[in-house]
């Protein structure tokens, strides 16, 4: 071991250095930061202040206005009386116009409350040979308000499939299920008059067979009401959908849009080619669902009722249950029994992101204090007070809605119990009356019962030779001057409580001593990496405010020191160590940012080899490159999770560097890998710049655990994501930040319930940005069905998707990944066999007909499929699968979506008066015009494609020239031109840049350019070069398995 301190400094400090002017700095709150990007943090940091003081951005207004408790303090101050002083009575509906946390009109409380619709309708079931009407759309309408289902609304003789019967429901009426869609396949008429009329489509005979398998190729036969929109429209709710808004009318290149029957596809044996937009188009089912889902609120407390999809715009009430910002889940009506479960093969999983930041609009989560003995909680299942909890027993005791126990209610926590038996609080407390809120707990939820010390950020940088020449050294250390002035906070107004530390390194480490009272850094070198120790306590981890003269000092003068290095060489393993060792040290959790060039080659723990093998590629091998390649990572990630230390990995990397191993600290500790291939500072600075402040500033809780607790009957049995387990329950995450998704799948252990529904309730326990030990409370709970057509009725395909990635996404660690591949198709085509079975028509057994809430689950798959993880083509590096495999396996399914269906625009159809955008095009080169411009964007990359013909008018507003040979491929950002497009445009590229949870580089694809072969690798509805099918393909295959699974 040698230990070398230096009083060095080479620089004289505090002089501006020169090298630096290259670099713009950036302006935190100003004009440099993309818009929307602070706006979107604030009201998160909203909760702190909101809780500790004053009134939110949210509709609660602050205690003193009459608002309910949202202290511990304030709640004692009434318990058993003053239902006043807590402002609105709190018995029956209140009008929202209340200054208050949302109030539901309805109880969502217990489980009791919510069978305010009809009770479940119980109908004969199918006669076999009858015509069937396809059980119509996804999900009842939140909005509407009519008749609740039942049977009447299919008349028997059409052999109707159960009505919904959704117990609990407040009655999902017919007309909200949507219209009947081409995509059942079968012709319109062979839905149920009901339906017909609410689609305002004629009638025609019951028992009609469905029109003929070929009715795409051969031209649909005349269906009444099936021109242009309607029937997939909003016509079930009375409205003849018009344009929307910012659109001049359907795009071109779609001219048939709803006009055949949509599912049916060819049989197989059609030689014809099928009509692309005879099949189920992406692009239609999210302009539908905007259409009819996003002009309202959505309300959370009817069960069972699946959400807007994420591609549409809405608000969200909480009323009982979690967001779906919080929690999205695949199916919506759960089978009541594992035989059902099995039979359908449709997973049953909720994707979860506990610390999903909220639109300005939305209440973050109120924070609730039940004093000394911590939050209320189910004697036998530990389950938290929420509000499937009944109280019975004049309000003495309650009974736990997941394990049906009896627990007696703590004298301080009495209340009264109104005469429908609901606690006269209820609607001042936000755990008996909303999905989400936070719980304040005691010592005896933290480690070691000892409350936390505030979290530290340490950043270690890598300063061998690759990392000085790139330029990362110096655009890191100057961004730190003035990023650690934004360290997350819970209150804005208050300085953050994270302490900071600095190590650099290439095969040794320097360790900085910035303690306040020093006149300038010291550097103390730890050249024995074998066995990592932190040289320095004192000193090294520091309050930023106070020690901001030396810290400065030191990242001047980091660049410096290593400007000439010759050192190429690097450790990684003992990087992470030293981490580790400075938190275990200051006895606190916390996030290590390592900035990182090459493959770690130098003699030390955790040293890797060059064994990047592309034959490996398609073999029974292939997996191994997934895997990591040594296990000293796997340890290590165990040690980082015991100590709450996550680990943020920035990569610029010139050739492979194994982020499969590299990778595996950072994914085990709830951590995030950004990856900057081949980074040149003039391109992709502003990129890594865009990130780093987001992952800094962004809110995250530390030390965190998660479990999930379902009623009888289920049980989380799998997850997915970026932590550890050392059990089978829980969820351990080092870090757990705003932008992190765990998806959680779960199986029969029991019989469910209609009436019940299913229960799960996600709890967090984390430590705050500031130091508190507190709990995250996400309550959610769905129908249960006995028949599979009311399960095929409100699943959500997305959700699904999100699910199926993740779960090939960690198979190919396992197994070959065309088995795979395969297994995934099997289980698509088992799912729609099932619903053709079981739910549809059984006569023509030639047509496809997919259940209309999963009528792009073909599309969808086929994505997944020929992904880059699953079906790479020979561009594509290992480093790049291990990266993106890593990267899907956090996503939530708005990410997920537009990662494996990208979103593109046509700009020519844009329209500068209007806030709305065009309606975006399918992903095929045949709906790109060669007079277009377009937009795409899949949340990592977004691209401009401009077509060769592009209108002279359109390029001169983008691009300030009118010629297309004049187009700079190069440019990573538009000219700030003087003209409404072009300011439109920017706005636009910012807006979708500050939805993501990475920064997107901007490139520009000229058609006919070499680069446009990388820009039709996101054209996935077509066939892709490493051999994945095109869509219309697909869809034949599907059809033909499904078929096989039937005979
Ligand atoms: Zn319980």
């Amino acid at each position: 071991m040698n230990v070398n301190q230096q009083p060095h400094m080479a620089t004289p400090y505090g002089q501006p250095q020169p090298g630096y002017q290259g670099y713009p700095q950036p302006g935190y709150g100003g004009d440099h930061v993309p818009s929307g990007y602070p706006a979107q943090y604030a009201p998160y940091n909203g909760p702190g202040s909101a809780y500790q003081q004053g009134p939110p951005q949210g509709t609660r207004g602050p205690p003193t206005s009459g608002a309910p408790p949202v202290s511990g303090a304030q709640n004692y101050s009434q318990f058993g009386q003053g239902e006043n002083q807590n402002g609105p009575p709190p018995m029956g509906p209140l009008p929202s116009t209340q200054s208050s946390f949302p109030r539901p009109p309805h109880p969502t409380s217990q489980p009791s409350a919510f069978p305010a619709g009809p009770p479940p309708t119980s109908i004969p079931s199918q006669l076999p040979g009858v015509m069937q009407p396809q059980p119509p759309v996804s999900q009842p309408s939140p909005y509407h308000s009519g008749p609740p289902t039942t049977s009447t609304g299919f008349p028997p003789q059409v052999g109707a499939p159960p009505r919904p019967s959704f117990p609990g429901m407040q009655g999902p009426p017919m007309a909200s299920q949507g219209p009947p869609m081409a995509s059942q396949g079968p012709p319109m008429a062979s839905q149920g008059p009901p339906m017909a009329q609410a689609n305002h489509i004629l009638p025609t005979q019951p028992g009609m067979p469905p029109g003929p398998i070929n009715a795409s190729l051969s031209g649909p036969p005349p269906q009444p009401g099936m021109q242009g929109y309607p029937p997939q429209q909003n016509g079930a709710f009375g409205q003849v959908r018009g344009p929307q808004p910012g659109y001049t009318g359907p795009y071109p290149g779609q001219p048939n849009y709803g006009a055949p029957p949509a599912a049916p596809a060819s049989a197989p044996a059609a030689p014809k080619r099928l009509d692309p937009d005879s099949i189920p188009s992406p692009i239609q089912v999210i302009e539908d669902d905007k259409a009819n889902k996003g002009s309202e609120p959505f309300t959370t407390g009817v069960r069972g009722q699946a959400p807007p999809l994420v591609t549409t715009k809405f608000q969200v009430k909480d009323q009982g249950n979690a967001s779906p910002r919080y929690i999205r889940c695949t199916a919506y009506n759960m089978p009541c029994n594992s035989d059902m479960a099995k039979q359908s093969q449709v997973p049953l999983a909720a994707v979860i992101k506990p610390l999903a930041p909220l639109p300005p609009d939305e209440t973050p989560p109120y924070l609730v204090d039940h004093g000394e003995s911590g939050p209320i909680r189910c004697n036998r299942c530990k389950a938290y007070m929420c509000p499937y909890m009944q109280f019975i027993e004049g309000g003495r005791r309650f009974q736990c809605g997941f394990c049906n126990c009896v627990t007696e209610v703590p004298p301080n926590y009495f209340q009264h119990l109104d005469h429908t038996g609901k606690r006269v609080d209820c609607y001042d407390r936000p755990e008996l009356s909303m999905g989400s809120y936070d719980f304040m707990t005691t010592v005896d939820y933290c480690k070691n019962n000892k409350f936390p010390q505030p979290p530290a950020f340490i950043f270690l940088i890598d300063v061998s030779y690759n990392a000085v020449k790139n330029g990362t050294v110096g655009i890191v250390c100057q961004e730190l001057k003035t990023l650690l002035d934004y360290l997350p906070r819970e209150n804005p107004d208050v300085e953050s409580n994270i302490r900071v530390g600095f190590v650099t390194y290439n095969k040794v480490l320097h360790f900085y001593n910035v303690k306040a009272s020093l006149a300038q850094p010291q550097m103390m070198v730890v050249s024995d990496v074998a066995d990592m120790f932190v040289p320095l306590l004192d000193g090294f981890l520091v309050s930023v405010s106070e020690s901001r003269v030396v810290i400065e000092s030191l990242l001047d003068q980091i660049p410096e020191m290593f400007a000439d290095t010759r050192e190429t060489e690097t450790v990684f393993g003992p990087v992470i160590q030293a981490g580790l060792e400075a938190l275990k040290a200051a006895d606190c959790a916390g996030k290590l940012f390592v900035f990182h060039s090459s493959l770690p080659i130098a003699e030390a723990p955790g040293k890797l080899k060059n064994r990047e093998d592309k034959k490996l590629v398609g073999t029974d091998k292939e997996k191994t490159l997934f895997q990591p390649q040594v296990s000293f990572y796997n340890t290590l990630a165990k040690e980082c999770v015991a100590q709450g230390c996550c680990v943020d990995l920035f990569l610029f990397p010139n050739q492979y560097v194994d982020v499969a191993t590299l990778g595996v600290v950072p994914t085990s500790t709830g951590g995030s890998i950004y990856k900057y291939t081949y980074f040149q500072a003039p391109s992709d600075q502003e990129r890594f710049l865009n990130d780093l402040r987001r992952d800094v500033q962004k809110q995250v809780g530390f030390d965190a655990v998660m479990r999930v607790r379902t009623s009888t009957g289920i049980r989380a049995t799998d997850f997915f994501g970026a932590f550890y387990m050392s059990n089978t329950t829980d969820v351990e995450l080092a870090g757990l930040d705003c932008d992190k998704t765990v998806t959680v799948e779960f199986r029969h252990d029991d019989k469910l319930s209609e009436e019940t529904g299913a229960l799960m309730q996600c709890a967090v326990l984390y430590t705050s940005c500031s130091g508190q030990r507190r709990l995250r409370i996400h309550n959610m709970a769905v129908n249960c069905c006995s028949q599979l057509a009311d399960l095929y009725r409100n699943c959500e395909t997305d959700t699904i998707i999100n699910f199926f990635a993740k779960y090939a996404y960690r198979s190919v660690l396992s197994s070959p990944t065309k088995n795979v591949r395969d297994s995934l198709v099997n289980q698509c085509a088992q799912i729609l066999a099932c619903y053709r079975k079981n739910c549809a028509s059984p006569s023509s057994a030639g047509q496809l007909i997919l259940p209309e809430c999963m009528k792009l689950l073909p599309v969808y798959l086929n994505c997944v499929l020929k992904s880059d993880v699953l079906q790479p083509g020979a561009d594509v590096s290992l480093d790049d699968r291990a990266y993106l495999r890593q990267l899907v396996s956090t996503m939530d399914v708005a990410e997920s979506h537009v990662f494996f269906y990208p979103h593109l625009l046509p700009l020519q159809k844009l329209d500068v008066e209007s806030m709305a955008l065009p309606m975006a095009v399918r992903d095929s080169e045949e709906r790109l015009s060669r007079g277009g411009v377009y937009l795409l964007e899949n949340g990592l990359n977004i691209f401009l494609w401009v077509g060769v013909s592009a209108q002279q008018e359109l390029l001169q507003n983008i691009f300030g020239t009118p010629a297309f040979s004049q187009i700079d491929p190069n440019m990573t950002s538009l000219p700030a031109l003087d003209n409404p497009f072009s300011k439109r445009l920017r706005e636009i590229i910012e807006s979708v840049r500050a939805q993501r949870s990475r920064y997107m580089k901007l490139m520009v694809v000229k058609q006919e350019d070499k680069l446009e072969l990388i820009f039709k690798h996101f054209l996935v509805e077509d066939k892709s070069n490493s051999g994945g099918a095109s869509y219309v393909d697909f869809l034949c295959h599907m059809h033909k398995e499904i078929r096989q699974l039937l005979s």
